[in-house]
């Protein structure tokens, strides 16, 4: 674990060093879970949300975009529940005066229990070696059922409390848990009281309760209320989604971990429109729809794991989460909710207006039920980031950071180098680089030896450099030096653009 924050404070650095994240308003000693995208971190951003649209988008026939403002009127978030219900469970240390959501504090202790069962299986594979069935045993050992047990047992009270509103309740199931501060280590805890996420401002100069507005705490209800506008302007049938990138606000409680947990965030939202029953059907759809995405990055598949909510939303009726193995462990990515028609049936009772969808097929209107899929694009690259980030030791005894970003995300695809900066090398360098930068984002570096380029490059994640020495003047070759294998091939110029946009592109990843 420690190692691993270690990796975390790590990353963090790196990301400030090379231009990726910056804390906001640093020069006055920063703004609390608020972060400024550097130069590479602004283009690392746009190519996460790029591969995105043009998996949502653009690779389905039935899926539109949409760009809604941040501003809503008011009785959105009346409709949506939001007013009332996005709350969360807070809870103080009264020692360490440390502050902390009540729910996550009881995940985090399942989570303990989830690694003891963990160690058990590795015994197990440790002392039957090929011959074990982790399925078998999991089913079987008393260790483990007995474990599991626990955790069904918790996550049976956390989600009775919680949907009861029975504050006490998740008090009592903390102290039952024996949790204790991770600052303090005592169990002197305070009440736990609900607090709403939403920040809310005034429209105009006029202050009161009239002109409150919010700053929206999730994209999805500008999908909602936008429903009927793109269904009849757009000729769309069901069933079909509206995809949409747009910041989001929440007064978070606890906002300790970098880029994860954030008050001003970016959500990657689609809301699909379906026929009511088929739901499920396209639930299951969407899960191995986004899961493929995923994977299609190569980042390994270890690092993903899917989790069933067990506090179904106020508006849901079935819920997961597809986690990431961060640097702080296991938590939660993206999530694919089936939120029924609970969101365009609120907004048509709080606007008076008609939000039903004429069927032809079945020849009748009905209010359509919604799937959706939500990913925080910031959670997106700190999982792209931390997961890319390597330190090497070579076999030279030197030592090199590494982002081993997916080419088609890398912020520049191609370094271009002349070797020396005379004879006409650098010339030749921009020649290059000036036919390159139309299909690719491209960097040109002439300072320091060829070795320590090399390095900087690796440490930003340029999956290639192109180094022009004086036989490029002679028959127009050049190196291309790659990143991972550090390996360098002799190929014609002509030649290069093919090469990069077979291994730079997002084609093979969105195919
Ligand atoms: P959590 O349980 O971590 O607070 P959530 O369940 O409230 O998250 P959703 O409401 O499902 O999150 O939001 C959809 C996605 O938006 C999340 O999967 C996450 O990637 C992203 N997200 C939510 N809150 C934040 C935040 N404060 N900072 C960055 N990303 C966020």
């Amino acid at each position: 674990m420690q190692q691993k924050e270690d990796n975390l404070k790590n990353i963090i650095s790196h990301a400030k060093e090379y231009g990726f994240v910056f804390q906001s308003s640093e020069i006055y000693d920063g703004l609390s879970a608020t972060y400024d995208y550097g130069q590479l971190g602004a283009e690392l951003k746009n190519n996460i949300k790029s591969y995105w649209w043009k998996a949502m988008v653009q690779m389905h026939e039935n899926i539109v975009g949409l760009d809604a403002a941040i501003f809503m009127h008011p009785s959105t978030w009346k409709a949506s529940g939001h007013v009332d219900a996005f709350n969360d469970p807070l809870i103080d240390n009264k020692d360490s005066k440390k502050r902390y959501r009540a729910d996550v504090l009881i995940e985090d202790a399942i989570e303990k229990i989830r690694k003891k069962i963990d160690k058990e299986v590795a015994k197990g594979l440790k002392r039957f070696g090929d011959d074990f069935n982790e399925e078998e045993f999991r089913k079987t050992n008393p260790n483990v059922l007995r474990n599991e047990g626990k955790i069904k047992d918790i996550e049976d009270r956390m989600r009775d409390t919680l949907n009861a509103n029975d504050l006490e309740g998740v008090r009592d199931l903390i102290l039952d848990l024996g949790i204790v501060c991770p600052i303090s280590g005592t169990k002197n805890w305070t009440e736990v009281r609900q607090f709403n996420l939403m920040f809310s401002t005034e429209l105009g100069s006029v202050a009161g309760d009239a002109s409150t507005i919010y700053l929206r705490p999730e994209t999805a209800q500008g999908i909602f209320v936008n429903f009927l506008n793109v269904q009849k302007t757009g000729r769309m049938k069901i069933p079909f989604g509206i995809a949409q990138i747009g910041k989001a606000f929440r007064n978070e409680i606890v906002a300790r971990q970098f880029i994860f947990r954030m008050r001003e965030f970016e959500q990657m939202e689609m809301q699909f429109f379906v026929r009511p029953g088929e739901e499920m059907k396209w639930y299951d759809y969407w899960k191995n729809q986004r899961i493929k995405w995923h994977k299609a990055l190569g980042i390994p598949e270890e690092n993903y794991r899917f989790h069933d909510h067990v506090k179904l939303a106020h508006y849901a009726n079935a819920a997961c989460d597809i986690e990431f193995d961060f640097p702080m462990g296991f938590k939660e990515l993206e999530g694919i909710h089936s939120r029924t028609d609970f969101d365009l049936k609120q907004h048509e009772e709080l606007s008076g207006k008609k939000l039903q969808y004429f069927d032809p097929e079945l020849n009748e209107s009905y209010t359509p039920y919604v799937v959706e899929t939500s990913i925080g694009l910031d959670r997106m690259f700190l999982a792209v980031l931390s997961s890319a980030y390597k330190e090497e030791k070579l076999e030279n005894n030197s030592e090199r950071v590494v982002l081993s970003l997916p080419p088609a995300l890398a912020p520049y695809k191609v370094a271009v180098m002349p070797l020396t900066k005379k004879d006409g090398l650098p010339e030749k360098a921009h020649e290059i680089m000036n036919d390159l930068k139309f299909d690719f984002n491209c960097i040109y570096d002439e300072k320091g030896a060829a070795g320590r380029r090399y390095r900087v490059q690796d440490a930003m994640g340029t999956p290639y450099c192109v180094m022009v020495d004086h036989q490029t003047l002679e028959d127009n070759t050049v190196t291309i030096r790659d990143r991972d294998t550090m390996e360098q091939e002799r190929v014609a110029i002509s030649e290069l653009a093919g090469i990069f946009a077979e291994r730079c592109s997002m084609k093979e990843l969105l195919k």
